[in-house]
């Protein structure tokens, strides 16, 4: 997908998006060496950016402002983007364990993991404290505290246990946060109370007096009490018990205090400081090895202790981007050699900070600007990376030809998934001429085609034949694996059989032996975990060598010729159900040319990897006459099929269409599946074509979707228990998305609904009819 033009030969995996780890991936983006490649195995694929964290909880950022986003980044990079957790490493075989996937091979790994809170020394804090890292899962926690101040009318003690900048940054930015959407909520935000818990003696231990005595008053002024040199010996519900103190009675209790390294590195035999941290040279290496790499809040640097701060995890990108270079292509490792006194920027919680550097303190709110704009700068390098051809190779090393990549990229934005389907009018045209030998037992195949052939052969079931094949969408081959299996099984649930066999046809780029056999793994891995959830049987495949990653299946169902649905079958009255959203022919067109937010690709991936089998279970349940799988030819393309095969008009209206997130906003850009142009051509099916097409989400109805849901007609009268049985069944986003018609002889059978008004009156009549009570019998 990544339009890779040479073969690889090096595996480089960076697991953590990290401070030092992002600039590895914008470096390897600016100057790539070929033959080498990264993947990027993360927990969050939205990255928090410690020096905005304070910033947003205050209110002053958005999400988007303060986080990373690893997709266009490893894009940009050519790396591979992995979500997924790293829980162990194998030294000897050279392999990351993930949580959720198949391990990883590796020729060189790095690890950019941040740390934790130590809560471990202190009895109940892991039950009753709210921990601030990891960073990505704090935000949900602080919104969940924030959820139950506002229940309690802001009658709300917080304490904050840690006095380092992090702690004092953070506390005053909760205060401001916590009291303004208190006074907003109408309550009294003065009944609030904040109090913070150290077993320093005084605050910011690290930084000059002055800076101390100016934060110290800041928080006197803001009514936050301190309980200092006092450490906390124990948590319970409700309070802290402090060494030397009176108990600390708090609602909400923040967790700042020193940092602990992630558990499973024991186990996998890496070095490690007394405190479990990684033990690296100054060349960022783990244990002396070649192979191993780490930086950021996880090491323990050999040369010196470093403090737990991002600055470091910074200051660490470009050396180790440098001395990973180095050892893909043999060289000399150079040094770390990190700065002793640093700029220190700490926000009060307003559009407010201090500044300290060498001994010298600045404060106001143009500190704060200043502070914002490096940050905001900062950002943009990540999340704004240059364009590929602006960026000028490096002339000393085995750099991709810049030329060439242009040339490929413009053949590699040929959508990959069902983008790359030939459109419905082409093969219409290309298969009119052929004839294929008449059986007596093919009861469906190319004059009547439908999902899947139908064909009798003998036994009381009907045998469903359908094959599937395409280009990757995803430069995941686990992820392409599950999403093409559960794509090929979707034509056997639109027609209401169950799959039995597949057989598997794959393409694996060139390579070295051990590169092509792990990628074909992990695909087949994917693959099969797909068909062994659907209970089918993998039973063969062929496989070839080709420049870029494609699976298919050939799949056969069996169904009860009676259960057997059709496109066919639509019926005036029924409604019209859509069992997943939409857009994943503009996103996946989006995450090519790095205008898609990590996380809609990521929601894209988990609806294509879901399956329609429950969908059509509870579909048969209530009566469905017709369905059909929406694929390569958009809603409106498979609609067309329904419609034309069942002699009725339909109505659609665009806004009842679920849509996957970001779908809206690259339709916006303008931003469209290569086969799109093709499905647009069917346009010529809808009334009203001109008003049609201004409904912004018009474009959408064309879009190609990989893996898509099930539409399906169904009388209107079970059509609402129906969308609930199937969002508890997991399909969360499944709507009534219009309504079947008698055929009125118009050209074009399919009208929308703009407003969807029409399809809402349907609905709600359907409601009333249902709760009519049932007309006493006649009696005479
Ligand atoms: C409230 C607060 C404010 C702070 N403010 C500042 C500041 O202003 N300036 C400053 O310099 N420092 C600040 N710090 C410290 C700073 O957060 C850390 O030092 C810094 O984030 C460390 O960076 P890192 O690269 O080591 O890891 P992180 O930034 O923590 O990134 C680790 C990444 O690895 C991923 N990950 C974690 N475990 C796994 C796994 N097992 N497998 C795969 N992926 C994984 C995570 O999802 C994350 O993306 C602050 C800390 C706090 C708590």
């Amino acid at each position: 997908m990544q339009g890779v033009t040479h073969p690889v030969i090096k595996d480089v995996v960076l697991i953590g998006a990290g401070h030092a780890h992002v600039a590895v991936l914008r470096m390897f983006g600016m100057r790539p060496v070929a033959g080498v490649r990264f993947t990027l195995i993360s927990r969050e694929v939205h990255s928090p950016y410690s020096g905005m964290l304070p910033g947003l909880i205050a209110g002053h950022y958005g999400f988007d402002d303060a986080h990373i986003d690893t997709g266009p980044l490893t894009q940009f990079a050519g790396a591979r983007l992995y979500q997924d957790e790293a829980v162990g490493l194998d030294l000897a075989e050279r392999r990351v364990i993930c949580r959720d996937r198949p391990p990883v091979p590796y020729d060189l790994v790095s690890l950019d993991i941040g740390s934790t809170p130590n809560t471990a020394g202190v009895p109940g804090a892991s039950q009753h404290a709210i921990p601030v890292k990891p960073i990505d899962g704090f935000l949900s926690r602080f919104e969940a505290l924030l959820a139950r101040v506002l229940a309690r009318k802001g009658h709300a003690r917080l304490a904050l246990v840690g006095a380092g900048a992090g702690g004092v940054e953070l506390l005053l930015s909760v205060e401001h946060r916590l009291r303004r959407e208190v006074a907003q909520a109408g309550f009294d935000a003065g009944v609030l109370s904040f109090v913070l818990v150290s077993e320093v003696a005084d605050i910011l231990p690290s930084f000059p007096a002055a800076f101390r005595a100016r934060f110290r008053a800041i928080l006197a002024e803001r009514g936050i009490d301190t309980v200092l040199g006092a450490p906390v010996t124990r948590v319970e519900a409700g309070r802290l018990i402090v060494d030397g103190h009176a108990p600390v009675e708090a609602d909400e209790i923040l967790w700042t205090t020193q940092a602990a390294p992630a558990a499973w590195f024991a186990q996998a035999g890496l070095p490690l400081d007394r405190d479990g941290f990684l033990k690296v040279d100054e060349m960022l290496r783990v244990g002396g090895r070649d192979d191993i790499f780490a930086a950021g809040d996880t090491i323990a640097f050999g040369p010196r202790a470093l403090p737990k701060s991002g600055v470091y995890a910074v200051r660490a990108g470009p050396v180790l981007a440098d001395n990973i270079r180095r050892a893909v292509t043999g060289r000399p490792l150079r040094p770390f050699r990190p700065q002793r006194d640093t700029l220190a920027l700490v926000s009060t919680g307003e559009r407010h900070a201090l500044g300290s550097r060498n001994g010298v303190v600045v404060e106001g709110a143009w500190v704060w600007r200043w502070k914002d704009w490096i940050d905001r700068r900062f950002m943009r390098k990540f999340n704004e990376p240059p364009e590929m051809a602006a960026a000028p190779p490096a002339p000393s090393s085995p750099v991709a030809d810049r030329a060439a990549l242009a040339d490929i990229s413009a053949i590699a934005m040929r959508c990959g998934g069902c983008g790359a389907k030939v459109g419905a009018t082409v093969l219409s045209r290309a298969l009119g001429g052929i004839e294929p030998v008449r059986r007596p037992e093919v009861l469906l195949g190319l004059d009547a085609p439908d999902d899947a052939a139908l064909v009798d052969v003998g036994g009381g079931k009907l045998a469903l034949q359908t094959v599937d094949y395409f280009r990757a969408i995803v430069d995941d081959p686990y992820a392409l694996g599950r999403i093409a299996a559960t794509h090929a099984l979707g034509d056997v649930y639109a027609m209401g059989g169950e799959p039995q066999t597949a057989l598997a046809i794959a393409t694996v780029p060139y390579g070295l032996e051990a590169k092509v056999e792990a990628d074909l793994a992990a695909m087949m891995a994917g693959a099969n975990e797909a068909l062994r959830a659907a209970g089918c049987a993998l039973v063969g495949g062929h496989t070839s060598e080709g420049a870029e990653l494609a699976l298919g299946f050939a799949v056969n169902g069996l169904v009860a010729p009676a259960a057997a649905l059709r496109k066919g079958g639509l019926a005036p009255g029924d409604a019209l159900v859509l069992t997943k959203p939409i857009g994943t022919g503009t996103l996946l067109a989006a995450h090519m040319r790095r205008k898609a937010k990590a996380r809609w690709v990521m929601a894209a991936i988990a609806h294509m990897v879901q399956s329609n089998r429950r969908a059509a279970e509870v579909l048969a349940r209530h009566g469905v006459h017709a369905a059909t799988d929406v694929t390569g030819f958009g809603l409106i393309g498979h609609l067309i099929e329904m419609v034309r095969a069942s002699d009725v008009d339909v109505t659609l209206a665009p806004d009842r269409v679920p849509l996957l997130a970001g779908a809206r906003e690259t339709v916006a850009l303008g931003i469209f599946s290569s086969l799109q142009p093709q499905n647009v051509r069917l346009r010529r099916a809808v009334r009203d074509l001109e008003a049609a097409a201004a409904h912004p989400l018009y474009p959408l109805l064309f879009d190609p979707q990989t893996s898509g849901g099930l539409i399906a007609s169904l009388p209107l009268a079970a059509a609402a228990r129906c969308v609930a049985d199937l969002r508890a069944a997991g399909y969360a986003e499944a709507a009534v998305i219009g309504l079947v018609t008698a055929r009125s002889g118009a050209l074009e059978p399919i009208t929308l609904d703009p407003s969807g008004e029409r399809v809402a009156a349907a609905l709600e009549e359907a409601r009333r009819e249902a709760a009519r009570p049932p007309q006493p019998a006649f009696a005479p």
